[in-house]
């Protein structure tokens, strides 16, 4: 009966909203559901410790759509956000995805309806369109290339400099790569609110309590906080960074999931969330956030909520993808 009604208000809620035993052991049941129906949880570096500690991969998007491409389970486990869950769709249609709360969704995607964004393309005939991962399936749609912030340098570098680009949805990330390639791109006025949050002011402050600390920033954000990064990086590209790194001390400035896997990679060294503008957590992303240990297990355990989509859409979502996969793996990325 909970079970009905808990999928009556499926759409809804996003998630089932049924009551889970205290007693029970969710990384023990979630480790047997894994064998039970062969599946693999991929996890965003982004969500709560628990369910990267539960995770089979854990990665930035670059590293999560790598992996939703090759895997052999029959269910794929998105413990991310909704445009991810989709890319793991549109590349594997025969799958099953599960994404633990369908309202974990993107304000940075949202920030791009495909509508507006069609008449957008239309103002610019002679462009070509690469869109940052971080955008719908309509999006991707209406797209030549897709990048992530690991590998956007190296996709825009594989365009002919004599061909004009339009750069999608992240502003921040589209000035900030105009810069580093010398590119005049035409941007899309779109952002991520954890990315934009920051507060210059306080993260001067802090360096001045932490003088050795060094500042490490995702593109993402805004200009006047990447001026003072001593290392601007993707997810990955920080992590990897303070592994190779000297320094014992961090001021990192990208969403604070990251700072467990910087932990467990390195132990002896000290990471720093960087503060929002203001009193409230938003560093944090409120949507990667939304999936808890008990929906994951929830949706392993009844299969739902599940990505579904419609085939024109996901084979055309599907060719700018495959393009960004093709040109990662002659990069070596
Ligand atoms: S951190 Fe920003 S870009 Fe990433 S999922 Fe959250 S809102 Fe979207």
């Amino acid at each position: 009966m909970a079970l009905k009604e808990a999928k009556k208000n499926l759409q809804k809620k996003g998630f089932l909203d049924m009551e889970v035993d205290v007693k029970l052991d969710l990384f023990a049941e979630i480790d047997r559901l894994k064998k039970e129906k062969n599946a693999i949880i991929l996890a965003h570096y982004y969500q709560e410790p628990d369910i990267q500690d539960v995770a089979d991969y854990v990665g930035d998007s670059l590293g999560l759509s790598q992996q939703a491409a090759k895997t052999d389970a029959d269910i794929i486990v998105f413990a991310g956000v909704h445009f991810m869950a989709e890319t793991a769709k549109i590349l594997s249609p025969q799958k099953k995805v599960l994404l633990p709360d369908l309202k974990a969704g993107c304000s940075l995607a949202d920030s791009a309806p495909p509508d507006l964004f069609a008449k957008f393309r239309e103002k610019y005939p002679d462009h070509i369109v690469i869109s940052y991962i971080n955008c719908s399936a309509g999006i991707k749609a209406l797209s030549d290339i897709i990048c992530t912030s690991s590998n956007a340098e190296k996709i825009i570098e594989s365009v002919p400099r004599d061909q004009p680009i339009i750069f999608a949805p992240d502003r921040n990330l589209g000035s900030y790569l105009i810069k580093k390639t010398g590119r005049d791109m035409v941007l899309w006025n779109g952002a991520c609110m954890v990315h934009e949050i920051f507060s210059l002011e306080k993260i001067t402050k802090l360096k001045v309590r932490h003088p050795n600390a060094k500042i490490i920033a995702h593109p993402e954000c805004e200009a006047a906080v990447l001026a003072v990064a001593d290392f601007i990086g993707s997810t990955t590209g920080l992590l990897k960074y303070t592994q190779r790194d000297s320094a014992q001390e961090y001021i990192v400035v990208t969403e604070t999931g990251i700072l467990h896997q910087m932990q467990k990679e390195n132990p002896g060294k000290t990471f720093i969330p960087a503060p929002p503008n203001n009193a409230c957590a938003c560093n944090d992303c409120p949507h990667m956030k939304l999936n808890t240990l008990e929906k994951l297990y929830l949706c392993m355990e009844y299969e739902e909520p599940e990505i579904t989509m419609e085939e024109n859409l996901r084979i055309a979502a599907k060719k700018p993808i495959d393009r960004m996969l093709d040109i990662s793996a002659k990069a070596g990325l």
